[in-house]
């Protein structure tokens, strides 16, 4: 039953994007790496959903909006689990899964105050080291960062 209803709410638009199973303390930082305040396009988030595997959830759904795969990729970062469904004449035509890229560019801040990057106006750059965890390695300074200790620029 509960399924159904999340199904239902994911189907309520015609044309574009769900973002589902997104953890509730990040929905608004999905937000902004998506960069969804500059779109002009119709935007429905929900948050606090009652989920059966994560206890609450939340959904972004993006009228006729279509990513591109490193656009998403990007926000696997703060939510690995994310499912996105594409959504074309209220139908679910597609179910996509977000993965980690394997260099993160520009997203996350380093926290090495003595980074290079923290120091000179360029961008910050980090290799997954750890995909199961989450864990990262500056390309400039080789400091490493858990997932917990990821802050976003
Ligand atoms: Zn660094």
């Amino acid at each position: 039953m509960k399924e159904k209803r999340t199904e239902l709410q994911v189907a309520a638009l015609c044309n574009g994007t769900a973002i589902d199973h997104i953890p509730s303390d990040v929905v608004f930082k999905v937000v902004s790496l998506l960069g969804l305040e500059g779109l002009d396009n119709p935007i429905t988030i929900g948050n606090k959903l009652e989920s059966k595997k994560m206890g609450t959830k939340g959904i972004i759904k993006i009228a006729d909006k279509f990513f591109e795969e490193n656009e998403i990729n990007r926000i696997a970062v703060v939510a690995p689990n994310v499912v996105l469904n594409i959504i074309r004449n209220y139908e679910v035509v597609e179910k996509k899964r977000v993965e980690l890229p394997q260099t993160i560019l520009g997203i996350v801040k380093c926290n090495n105050p003595k980074c290079i990057t923290n120091n000179e106006p360029m961008h910050t750059r980090f290799e997954v080291i750890d995909y199961a965890n989450i864990e990262l390695k500056c390309h400039y300074c080789g400091v490493k960062i858990d997932k917990e200790d990821i802050v976003l620029k």
